[in-house]
């Protein structure tokens, strides 16, 4: 899977690329869909330096002659899904050709140019239209500390070892980095009381994930071997599950997670394919050694490689922090390559009861936690529930998240002999409840 592309040596014309620390290098070139003007229909993109090369144009004016007619088609279209669909071999051309236009010394660096905008000029939306959501359960570090919460002697079930835990979510909600999280009404018990009521939620939470998109689906009732996950695999965002832990905890059984997740989820806008990451693939965590999986969820060389390495990373802003000029501080840092399960067994696993998955599906990975404090990926867990709340640099404390806070979130892969490369933002900033008519009715 490495290619002239992966070259660390590789440098672009375009402003940015090659800063170091950048997120965009050419040796990135991941994939969205932004709109100038919020009337017009999106235009595909990709993501370089500073810029963002619009694929449509790209398309229209030849640059990316030498894909097929379908490929170049589906680039004319305002999300991803039709691309998707056409597999790894379409997405490894345009990958190629992206990276011969767009390196020092390309020969149509001029009719590319024309084609380029500055990042903070247009907007990025949804790159793909998005049908159904799955959000997994597979940190480890994340079930065990989450599970000693509430309880303490048996942390974590015993299914957590055997299979990705998932419960299936809510893609109407799902919306790009920047949208404001609105505060939830929703039914809580609060703590000692007996009678639950409904109001806004006191414990609102953002849980620190990863995405990961699916490119070709299944037919339906045709599993998904695992040794052919990785082709059905198209790229990977982050993601933020915001969560209301007191609506969460009240609603929960038996059914799991409801109104306490579906009111939002953010993602990056930017797709970092699967090509993008495969310099940063490594061995599952405790492998060798680990007890394996049931044969459907083993792969030849998943246990080798079926992990990647991909270092996130959360940080907080509050309004005071704002006003008075402090940027964001850090919450926490931890690694998806500690993840039990593999974003490939996750797809296996989803699709083994024969389940079709399609084109822009998108599959979340779980809280990503690490074993130590400040790798905690979410704020129940690292202010336990509540009980240990966090102090900020304004003297504020915050044992869930207020209004006006912001929640941003990024995402890096690095390793010797290869270039880093970064994943752009989450963010979402919490605004407070409205009015909400249904409250007050059937009041005295
Ligand atoms: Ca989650």
């Amino acid at each position: 899977m490495i290619n002239e592309t992966h070259d660390a040596a590789l440098t672009s014309w375009v402003p940015g690329a090659d800063r170091a620390g950048g997120d965009f290098p050419i040796q990135n070139l991941p994939l969205g869909a932004f709109v100038v003007d919020a009337r017009n229909e999106a235009h595909l993109c990709v993501a370089i330096g500073d810029c963002t090369l619009d694929l449509r144009r790209a398309a229209e004016r030849g640059l990316l002659d030498g894909l097929t007619p379908n490929a170049l088609d589906a680039l004319c279209k305002p999300t991803l899904n039709e691309f998707m669909a056409l597999g790894a071999a379409s997405r490894k051309e345009l990958r190629l050709m992206l990276s011969r236009l767009l390196r020092t010394g390309a020969a149509r660096q001029h009719e590319t140019q024309s084609l380029l905008h500055a990042r903070t000029e247009v907007q990025m939306v949804l790159p793909a239209s998005i049908g159904d959501y799955t959000d997994f359960y597979t940190s480890i570090h994340h079930a065990s500390n989450a599970g000693k919460l509430f309880r303490p002697d048996n942390p974590l079930y015993p299914n957590f070892t055997q299979l990705p835990v998932a419960y299936h979510g809510r893609a109407s909600s799902i919306v790009a980095s920047g949208h404001p999280t609105r505060r939830p009404w929703g039914q809580l018990r609060r703590s000692g009381d007996t009678n639950p009521v409904f109001a806004p939620t006191g414990k609102l939470d953002f849980e620190l994930e990863l995405g990961a998109f699916i490119g070709t689906g299944n037919a339906l009732g045709e599993p998904i071997p695992a040794t052919a996950a990785e082709e059905h695999m198209f790229g990977m965002c982050i993601l933020n599950d915001w969560s209301a832990r007191d609506i969460q905890a009240w609603e929960y059984q038996p059914l799991g997670p409801f109104l306490g997740k579906s009111f939002l989820t953010s993602i990056s806008p930017w797709i970092v394919t699967l090509e993008a990451l495969a310099p940063f693939r490594t061995s599952i965590p405790g492998w060798p050694g680990r007890a394996p999986a049931l044969p459907y969820l083993r792969g030849d060389g998943m246990d080798e490689s079926g992990a990647i390495m991909i270092e996130v990373e959360v940080a907080i802003q509050t309004e005071l922090m704002r006003q008075r000029g402090i940027t964001p501080v850090s919450l926490a840092r931890a690694s998806f390559g500690e993840q039990y399960w593999t974003i490939f067994q996750m797809i296996a696993h989803h699709a083994s009861n024969g389940c079709n998955l399609r084109s822009g599906d998108l599959l979340g990975t779980g809280t990503i936690s690490g074993q130590d404090a400040g790798q905690e990926g979410c704020l129940l867990e690292k202010t336990m529930n509540g009980a240990r709340p966090i102090a900020l640099p304004t003297g504020e404390n915050r044992s869930f998240l207020a209004d006006g806070d912001e929640i941003i979130m990024s995402a890096r892969c690095a390793r010797d002999g290869y270039a880093p490369i970064g994943f752009g933002e989450c963010r979402g900033r919490v605004l407070p409840s409205i009015h909400h008519a249904g409250a007050a009715a059937g009041a005295d």
